[in-house]
C-alpha cells in the first residue's frame, strides 16, 4: 500500500556476502521503490545467516529510528499476531536472526547513537544498533576499554551482543555481559517500554526537547552500578535472543584502558603442554593475563590454504609458526596458543611476560614462541586468530558447535570425535575436525568440515550433532557456551534442561510475549512454544 512505500524504500542495498553493511541506503533518500531485482537482493541479505545454512522468506524489513517507532511496530504486530525477528548485525552463528518463514525482520541498524561515557563511573550509554567496533573506538578515545571483543566486531551490534550474551576473548579477564551491562531500555512485545536501571529520554516524541547534547545527557542519568530495588529484570534480556522483547538502549561499564599490552604466539607439541602453559600463565602473568586462545593444526592449515586476509607480516608469522613443527617426530599435531597480557606499567608487564616465556622455554613446555615487538605485530597475531571462522568457512560446509567442556578434557573431545565419526558415520570419511577457542574458559569452537563440499547434508548434520552432543554431555559440558540457541540448538534443550527449569522458561515467555510474536520457532523447543506466524 502507499503507506508501506516509505518503509520498503528504506531497504538497505548491496551488502557484501555474509558481511552486512551498516551504511544507510541510497534508495532511502530518493523515496523511490528500488527495482524488483535489487529489492530481491536486499531481502536475500537479511533473510540469510552468516553461515549460509539458514534462509528465511521475509518480504518486509523494518528499520525504525527510535524507541517510539519500535514500540509502535511491536504494538501493531502484537495486536495482529504477526511474527517479528529482531536483527542486529546478522553475524549470529545459530540462525537466531533469520526468519523461519515470512516473519517481519526488525533491523536495529538505524538506531546507532552513542550517547555518553561517564568519566567517573566509566558507564557508556548507547543505542542497541551501534556496531561493536565503533563502541571500542569511542571507549578508547575516552581512555576506556570496551569490555567485549569478538571476531565479528566490524559488523555485529551491541544489541545483538547483549541478546546472545556474547563472550569472546576477554570474558576471562573482564567478565561477561551479565556483569558489565548496567542498564537496558527494552520494548516489550505489546509496545510497552521498560527502563531497567536507565533513564528515559524524550527525544523520539518531541524534536524540540533540547539539543542533541542535552538529550544525550538525559539518557545517561539514572544508571548506577548498584541498584537493589526489586527483581533485576535486565538479566532476563541478556541472552534472551530477541524472544522476550527488543533491546533499544544499553548502558555498560568500561574499565580504564590498559596502557601496556604484550602478546605471544606459542607452539606446543601436546595438550598436556598447553595445560602447563595455562598454569604457568596464571602463576607468572597473574592479574595481567587477558586472553589465552587455542588453535589446532587443522584450523591453521585451512587459514593458510584459504586466503588468509591479514598483512604480509601476518602471513609470514603464520608460515613460520606452521613450519616450526616440521621435522619433529611426535605423532600428535601441534597446538598453537595466542597469549595476551594487558596492564598499566609497561616495564613491569614486559618483565612478567619475559619471565613467563623463559620458564616455558627452560622447561621445554613450548616448541617455539613468537613475542610481538609492537602493536602492529600484536594485531597480526590477532588477525590469524580472527581468520579461523572465515577461512574454515571457505574450505567447505561447516557444521559448527560452540561448547563448554572441563579444561583438562578440551582436546580429548576432538580426538574422541574423530574416532566416533569414523565408527558411527562410516560413509563419511573425509570429515575434518577443527578446534579453536577460548581455552582458559573451557570454551571450544568445534567445527566439523567437509573439505571441498559446500552443500549442507541434513542427515550428516544430524549424525554429527548427535555424536558431538553425546561427547560433550557425557562430560557434563554445555552445548552452547556463547553463541546461543537460535534455531540450531533449541530442540536439544529438552534433553539438557530439567523439566522444572523448562516449565519456568515457558512461563516467562508466555508472561512477556502472550501472543508468541517474538522470534517464532527459536530458543525454546518448538513443542513448548505457542508462536504466531
Ligand atoms: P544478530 O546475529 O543480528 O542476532 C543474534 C540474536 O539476537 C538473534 O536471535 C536476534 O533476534 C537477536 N537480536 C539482535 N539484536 C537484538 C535486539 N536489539 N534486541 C533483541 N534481540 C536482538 N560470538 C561470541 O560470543 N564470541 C565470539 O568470539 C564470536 N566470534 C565470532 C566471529 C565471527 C567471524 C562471526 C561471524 C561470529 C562470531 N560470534 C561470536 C557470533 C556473533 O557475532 C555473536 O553472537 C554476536 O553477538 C551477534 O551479534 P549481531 O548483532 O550480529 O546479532
Amino acid at each position: 500500500s502507499p503507506s508501506d512505500r516509505h518503509i520498503i524504500s528504506n531497504l538497505l542495498p548491496n551488502g557484501e556476502e555474509g558481511e552486512p553493511s551498516s551504511s544507510p541506503s541510497s534508495s532511502s533518500s530518493t523515496g523511490l521503490l528500488p527495482s524488483p531485482e535489487s529489492q530481491a537482493d536486499e531481502l536475500t541479505r537479511y533473510n540469510r545467516d552468516w553461515t549460509g545454512h539458514y534462509h528465511g522468506s521475509s518480504r518486509l524489513i523494518l528499520r525504525p529510528k527510535s524507541t517510539v517507532e519500535v514500540s509502535s511496530i511491536l504494538r501493531y504486530c502484537h495486536e495482529n499476531f504477526i511474527g517479528v525477528v529482531p536483527q542486529g548485525g546478522n553475524t549470529g552463528l545459530c540462525g537466531g536472526a533469520t526468519p523461519i518463514q515470512n516473519e517481519i525482520i526488525l533491523s536495529l541498524e538505524d538506531m546507532n547513537t552513542i550517547y555518553h561515557i561517564d568519566k567517573h563511573s566509566g558507564i557508556l550509554t548507547c543505542d542497541a544498533g551501534v556496531i561493536l567496533q565503533n563502541l571500542q573506538d569511542y571507549a578508547a578515545n575516552n581512555g576506556r576499554l570496551f569490555p567485549l571483543d569478538i571476531g565479528s566486531k566490524g559488523t555485529c551490534q551491541i544489541g545483538g551482543n547483549v541478546s546472545t550474551n556474547a563472550g569472546g576473548q576477554y570474558l576471562f579477564r573482564f567478565g561477561g555481559l551479565h556483569g558489565t551491562v548496567m542498564g537496558l531500555e527494552v520494548v516489550l512485545p505489546d509496545g510497552r517500554v521498560m527502563q531497567l536501571n536507565m533513564n528515559a529520554v524524550g527525544e523520539e516524541e518531541d524534536d524540540d526537547n533540547g539539543t542533541l547534547e542535552e538529550r544525550k545527557t538525559m539518557v545517561c542519568g539514572g544508571t548506577h552500578r548498584k541498584d537493589n530495588t526489586g527483581y533485576d529484570l535486565k538479566h532476563l534480556f541478556i541472552g534472551a535472543e530477541g524472544t522476550l522483547g527488543i533491546i533499544t538502549k544499553v548502558a555498560i561499564v568500561c574499565p580504564a584502558l590498559p596502557t601496556s599490552k604484550n602478546a605471544a604466539l606459542l607452539v606446543c607439541s601436546s595438550y598436556e603442554h598447553v595445560l602447563k602453559v595455562l598454569q604457568t600463565a596464571h602463576e607468572e602473568l597473574g592479574e595481567i593475563l587477558s586472553a589465552m586462545e587455542l588453535m589446532d593444526d587443522n584450523t591453521l592449515q585451512f587459514v593458510q590454504q584459504h586466503g588468509f586476509s591479514g598483512t604480509d607480516g601476518g602471513s609470514r608469522l603464520l608460515q613460520d609458526m606452521l613450519e616450526s613443527d616440521s621435522g619433529s617426530d611426535h605423532a600428535i599435531s601441534p597446538l598453537y596458543l595466542l597469549v595476551e597480557s594487558q596492564g598499566s606499567n609497561s616495564d613491569h608487564d614486559s618483565s612478567k611476560m619475559d619471565n613467563f616465556l623463559t620458564r616455558l622455554l627452560d622447561s621445554n613446555t613450548i616448541q617455539n614462541g613468537f613475542l610481538a615487538y609492537d602493536f602492529k605485530q600484536m594485531n597480526e597475531m590477532w588477525s590469524i586468530r580472527e581468520s579461523c571462522n572465515p577461512s574454515v568457512a571457505r574450505a567447505g560446509c561447516v557444521y559448527k558447535f560452540d561448547v563448554s567442556i572441563p579444561i583438562e578434557e578440551y582436546m580429548d573431545v576432538a580426538s574422541e570425535l574423530e574416532k566416533e565419526f569414523a565408527v558411527r558415520l562410516e560413509h563419511c570419511i573425509d570429515l575434518k575436525v577443527c578446534v579453536w577457542g577460548h581455552v582458559a574458559d573451557g570454551n571450544a569452537h568445534i567445527n566439523v568440515v567437509t573439505p571441498g563440499r559446500f552443500e549442507k547434508d541434513y542427515s550428516l548434520a544430524k549424525g554429527i550433532e548427535t555424536i558431538v552432543y553425546d561427547t560433550v554431555l557425557k562430560r557434563s559440558g554445555s552445548i552452547s557456551a556463547e553463541h546461543g540457541l537460535g534455531q540450531s540448538k533449541n530442540e536439544a534443550l529438552g534433553r539438557i534442561k530439567e523439566k522444572n527449569v523448562l516449565d519456568v522458561m515457558v512461563q516467562i515467555k508466555a508472561l512477556f510475549d502472550p501472543h508468541g510474536i517474538m522470534n517464532p520457532g527459536k530458543f525454546l523447543p518448538r513443542a513448548l512454544r505457542r508462536d504466531s506466524q
